[in-house]
């Protein structure tokens, strides 16, 4: 494989079905998604499916989903035929709070994130093993996305590959029109990002505003830690 700078020069104005092609091709049998059901994930299992039918997809559940976003995703895998793992936190609920207090994602958002999305997925990560993780971040969705790569190394050396870097939200919702996607029906009530359901953690945006302005808003926390540390290797 060439190494990373060479490939991102490679795929820097990539089709979003070549990267997943190139990345299927490189990694048979060793490639997965992660995906929280959202209207970017959407596109991108839409498109993997044309490719390879049963790949797998992790979906991280913190216990703090909005029941809509649960319903959804359980009627994607039943009219899709996804081949979705389900990732849960090591450590359960209850004890979290009597290890660190009732309502952590109000107090301290980055270690209920670190506790109930980063750890799960670096305990699979060890695991498991697999070469490529695919998700679909753009670099459209936040200031924190804009120096994002085609490919990058994680901390433990996984490849992460984002198809869909240069592609902007019009060109999602387009997309999802023009082949009929069934979305999250939350982002008819105003969501612009879904993730957990607490408010602290997910508000409506304001119209104009970044598509995750409405994550952790007032925090000053715009990432849950999955993605914060992809280096930028040459
Ligand atoms: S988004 Fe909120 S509830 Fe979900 S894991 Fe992070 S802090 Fe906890």
């Amino acid at each position: 494989m060439p190494e990373l700078q060479k490939l991102n020069e490679q795929l820097a104005s990539a089709e979003p079905e070549e990267i997943l092609g190139w990345a299927i091709r490189s990694f048979p049998y060793q490639t997965a998604m992660t995906s929280s059901f959202q209207a970017s994930g959407i596109v991108l299992i839409h498109m993997f499916r044309k490719i390879s039918f049963d790949f797998p997809i992790f979906f991280i559940d913190t216990g703090y989903h909005f029941p809509e976003t649960v319903d959804y995703k359980n009627r994607l895998v039943r009219e899709w035929k996804l081949n979705v793992h389900t990732i849960v936190p090591m450590m359960p609920k209850a004890e979290q709070s009597r290890v660190h207090g009732p309502r952590l994602f109000e107090r301290d958002p980055d270690l209920c994130c670190r506790l109930n999305k980063v750890e799960p997925l670096d305990a699979l990560q060890k695991e498991i093993e697999l070469k490529g993780w695919i998700s679909a971040l753009r670099r459209d969705q936040a200031e924190t996305r804009k120096g994002l790569k085609p490919v990058m190394k994680d901390a433990q050396g996984i490849l992460r590959i984002h198809p869909l870097l240069n592609w902007d939200r019009q060109k999602v919702w387009a997309y999802i029109d023009a082949h009929g996607l069934p979305t999250n029906p939350l982002y008819d009530q105003g969501y612009a990002s879904i993730g957990c359901f607490p408010p602290c953690c997910t508000s409506k945006s304001e119209p104009g505003n970044d598509e995750r302005s409405g994550r952790w808003a007032g925090k000053g926390k715009v990432e849950c830690g999955l993605h914060s540390h992809l280096k930028n290797e040459k």
